[in-house]
């Protein structure tokens, strides 16, 4: 016997072992309960790294776990091998992107057979493959033909260095993450799901799913986006077409402040022409706002931005004149690019049923409007106040009815009335 384990003939013997009796070939078995074990299947970008290793390790420990325990076992490995890096690799290497992609395929097999990971080879599947792209052709005929595929011209990010189109995940700091060119935007004719008509059905099922963070849920729910309302017309001063915005609450028109564009809508080079003062401020954050991604514009922790276009409005319900902002947070392809703001202490009433993280949203929002920048809230717990004492300069904390903490003068009481700057947090007296 060898004293030395020598791994590249004991390995070799035992993967040609494996490789003939196929210990973890699996057939239907209806005495035995199920167990699916499946890992993300991995981009065939080139040979496997360590996160590809210690990925596999768990998802194999679990189903050799679950084969211990009896079950029927199927664990499955396949490469997600269709897609834009495989092309820009391609061009870069200036080889067919096929060859590329099953070049790299036939590496990271014998990589992933070498690790001894227990998949059933016989049902690996290669996404670039015609057998199997095949089903997606069939599945996309049958939505085209219940008319949930149809086609629309939408932004995409457009990378002018690679000539080609990037997925957000691409789009690293507005630049295109291989060839650092500055991304732009660019409208294009895109094939798109109509996953709006399962909107009511997903928001429903999303009680189905106890035990699940509400945050997470809540996250669920904007990202499906159902939204029901009207869409109401504004009169533009000095203009001749009316701004359409689309709101889920009609009856807070009554409170607009403000109302905002995505830069991208159509009327801002007629609103703002050559010439205006305004021109040169909007135009950078214009360009600005391209080099972004939506989720980046979008993202929660993002302070919120906006211009000023030296535009009106006026409210048609009440004929208030309220002035016109560009923000990035405003997407084209939602509703109808412009929004209306309601009135910041409107906004507050609604929020104290949610958390601060949306309140500090509105705070942040509160830059832009001119009246009202304070809001009057009830202070619901306080530290006890020293009787007598009308110092302002010595403060305590005090917690009002939004659940936001504040620094009031030693004076205040619980369950007083008091005033909230709105762009700072800050106290700013009692009400009146
Ligand atoms: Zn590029």
């Amino acid at each position: 016997m060898e004293n030395k384990y020598n791994h590249a003939a004991i390995e070799k013997k035992w993967q040609d072992v494996w490789e003939t009796t196929k210990p973890d070939k699996v057939e239907v078995d209806h005495d035995k309960k199920k167990y699916y074990v499946l890992e993300m299947f991995p981009y065939p970008s080139g040979k496997l790294h360590m996160g590809h290793v210690r990925n596999y390790s768990i998802g194999d420990v679990v189903a050799r776990f679950k084969r211990m325990q009896g079950y029927n076992v199927l664990h499955p490995m396949g490469f997600d091998s269709f897609g834009l890096p495989a092309e820009n690799a391609a061009i870069q290497h200036n080889i067919p992107p096929a060859k590329w992609t099953w070049d790299n395929i036939h590496e990271m097999e014998v990589q992933l057979r070498q690790l001894g990971l227990s998949y059933d080879w016989d049902r690996e599947v290669q996404t670039c493959d015609p057998s199997y792209y095949k089903w997606m052709q069939y599945i996309f005929i049958q939505f085209y033909k219940k008319g949930l595929a149809y086609k629309k011209e939408t932004q995409v990010n457009w990378c002018p260095g690679c000539q080609t189109v990037l997925a957000n995940e691409q789009v690293v700091d507005g630049k295109c993450e291989r060839c650092k060119s500055l991304v732009g935007k660019k409208t294009l004719s895109q094939w798109c799901f109509k996953i709006t008509d399962y909107a009511d059905k997903l928001l429903e099922d999303l009680d189905n799913l106890p035990g699940w963070p509400e945050k997470v849920k809540i996250m669920q729910k904007n990202w499906i986006g159902k939204s029901t309302g009207a869409e109401v017309t504004f009169e533009i001063q000095g203009y001749d077409k009316g701004l359409t915005v689309f709101t889920t609450r009609p009856d807070t028109l009554f409170g607009t402040t403000f109302m905002v564009l995505a830069p991208e809508h159509p009327y801002i080079d007629d609103l703002i022409p050559e010439g205006s003062e305004y021109r040169a401020a909007v135009e950078k954050y214009i360009d600005d706002a391209q080099h972004m991604t939506e989720i980046e514009r979008g993202a929660a922790n993002k302070p919120k931005t906006g211009v000023f276009t030296g535009r009106y409005a006026v409210d048609p319900v009440n004929g208030a004149i309220v002035p016109i902002y560009i923000a990035d947070y405003v997407m084209m392809g939602y509703g109808t690019g412009a929004i209306m703001q309601e009135q910041v202490e409107e906004a507050m009433k609604w929020l104290r049923e949610n958390d601060e993280a949306t309140i500090k949203f509105y705070k942040e929002q509160a830059f832009m409007v001119e009246a009202p920048n304070f809001v009057d809230l009830v202070v619901t717990e306080t530290e006890p106040g020293v009787k007598g004492d009308t110092a302002t300069n010595v403060t305590k904390t005090a917690t009002v009815e939004t659940g936001t903490d504040v620094q009031v003068p030693i004076f205040i009481e619980e369950g007083e009335r008091i005033q909230i700057d709105t762009r700072t947090g800050e106290y700013l007296g009692r009400s009146k």
